[in-house]
């Protein structure tokens, strides 16, 4: 896990900054990593459709990175917003939900089957 991430999630009809962090557990697999956080904590307050979001750390020697749960946890929301992923520096590397996750599960997978 990362020391720090910071996350911002801009929705698409407002700018939100949602800061957010990792919420570490002693039982690592219980921890949650900041972009779910931020996400979460954007969902609760109403929000649903979002256009971007930032991940910071303090890496120097490589752009952050969304682990695979997170980039699932994206898809929920959504293939085609944009995903930026910094290096301490303030450098970063932009790139969408489906290129982090091509041939993505996503809700209207649930929705076809239901139809079937
Ligand atoms: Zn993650």
């Amino acid at each position: 896990s990362h020391a720090c991430s910071n996350m911002l999630i801009c929705c698409s009809t407002n700018i939100s900054y949602y800061q957010c962090c990792n919420v570490e557990n002693a039982c690592y697999s219980a921890g949650l990593c900041a972009e779910r956080t931020a996400i979460s904590k954007a969902v609760s307050e109403g929000h649903k459709s979002f256009k971007a979001i930032a991940i910071a750390s303090d890496l120097e020697d490589r752009f952050i990175s969304p682990c695979g749960a997170c980039r699932q946890f994206m898809r929920e929301f959504g293939s085609q917003w944009d995903v930026y992923m910094s290096k301490s520096d303030g450098s970063y590397k932009l790139m969408t939900v489906e290129e982090l996750l091509p041939s993505s599960f996503g809700p209207d997978d649930l929705r076809a089957r239901e139809n079937h």
